[in-house]
């Protein structure tokens, strides 16, 4: 028998490129977190700075101000550390006394979040139901809310993550503008992303969180609030200590401009930087591009053959779910891209688990990751022996970009 004694010099060299390789060109195609700029990274290593102070409140004013600009809102915005379902409830846990009835729309995961988050903080939740892959239809609300007059807020997920669908939060903003339960809406994966306009929507409460489209590092979350919205907060007691709402509108109208608790200060410098690349790319420039992305994606998947989980006419603009392929498992697809190709897709929740594989197109996707990850995915199919003609799927890419004049 003989030994071959590998020259170890060697062995870590290769382990480091291995190692780079693995942290420097893996391609973050999920929904959240996203792809994070070198500026936003390089913002968070400030040095630490005294919340309290005039240098602060500044960063901490801007940053609101910009997430009301991006909530498309005259009403002020808050930020809360803390990841997006910290916003959920901060919205929740304000607007609910022990025993007011709440209708959550619930067409997915997030849907779901928001009526457990609601029971959690007092409310009876009446279920609007959507089959999961379908949108909400408006006059389903309206119904609901005729037969239900003491209805006092209702939830709905504007882009819902689990299932690549987008609600109609404009059509339903417009339901509610007749009754006077006030319109709550999660935007966490949409905003910045796709076309979200609060105070033309009628929308009182709008959540978001730092790390999908916004891409910024996950632990940030925002909230805009309408006066309608306030006088009702005011009248209620909040279930909540941390996010009690009332609490950081009385210390950002201090001087200087505070939040209530500590923040994360480095992920408040993110946020700002965050948010600047936002304004200097445009609102409208950025939801065209992912736009763009949602489209090329879908055309995508569809020549190599395979089938979209979503309504397409509903289809999210910064995610695409797609249904597993049969005769595959989600292990050997998603696998594979990611140890062969270096490609992250996310996978199904709950009972989507296995049957459906979700790429995420939000946040600073550019057509290099859409062209990157449909061809990695032709080859990853072709390779698990399916009959995949290799470059359709990148060809349908590339018209749909080539046809496009916003590119
Ligand atoms: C990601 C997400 C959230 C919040 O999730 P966190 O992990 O708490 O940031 C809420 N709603 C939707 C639609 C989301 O996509």
């Amino acid at each position: 028998m003989r030994y071959i004694i590998p020259d170890i010099s060697k062995v870590v060299l290769l382990l480091t490129q291995l190692g780079g390789l693995k942290m420097e060109e893996t391609l973050l195609m999920i929904p959240g977190p996203t792809k994070v700029a070198p500026r936003v990274l390089k913002a968070m290593s400030e040095a630490i700075i005294n919340h309290r102070s005039a240098e602060f409140a500044e960063i901490l004013t801007e940053t609101n101000e910009m997430m009301s600009e991006i909530f498309q809102t005259d009403n002020p915005s808050y930020t809360i550390t803390g990841s997006g379902t910290a916003a959920m409830e901060a919205a929740a846990g304000n607007i609910l006394n022990k025993g007011d009835k709440i209708l959550n729309i619930v067409g997915g995961k997030f849907g779901e979040r928001f009526m457990q988050i609601a029971k959690a903080h007092g409310g009876v939740p009446i279920e609007l139901k959507v089959e999961w892959g379908t949108a909400v239809n408006p006059e389903d609300v309206k119904n609901i809310l005729d037969e239900n007059e003491d209805i006092k807020a209702v939830t709905i997920v504007h882009n819902e993550t689990s299932t690549g669908v987008t609600n109609p939060i404009e059509e339903v903003g417009n339901v509610l503008k007749d009754y006077d339960a006030l319109y709550v809406v999660d935007t966490v994966s949409s905003l910045g992303g796709d076309d979200v306009a609060v105070d033309d929507y009628n929308i009182d409460i709008c959540v978001t969180g730092s790390q999908k489209c916004l891409a910024a590092p996950p632990g940030m979350a925002a909230v805009t609030v309408s006066d309608d919205a306030w006088n009702w907060i005011d009248k209620v007691e909040s279930s909540s200590y941390y996010l009690d709402i009332r609490k950081y509108r009385k210390y950002a109208s201090n001087e200087p401009s505070e939040t209530p608790f500590t923040p994360s200060i480095s992920l408040m410098y993110a946020m700002r930087e965050a948010l600047d690349v936002i304004m200097e790319e445009g609102l409208e420039s950025r939801i065209k591009r992912h736009k763009l992305a949602a489209e090329a994606t879908k055309n995508g998947v569809k020549a190599i053959g395979l089938d979209l989980f979503a309504d397409e006419e509903v289809s999210s603009a910064t995610v695409t779910a797609i249904n597993m392929p049969e005769d595959v498992t989600d292990k050997d697809m998603r696998g594979t891209m990611r140890d062969k190709y270096g490609i992250v897709l996310a996978g199904g929740q709950d009972h989507l688990k296995g049957n459906v594989f979700r790429i995420g197109h939000m946040g600073n996707v550019t057509y290099k990751d859409i062209v990157t990850t449909i061809s990695a995915l032709e080859m990853t199919l072709k390779g698990l022996g399916f009959d995949v003609e290799l470059g359709k799927g990148v060809g349908a890419v590339a018209d749909t970009y080539l046809a496009s004049k916003k590119f």
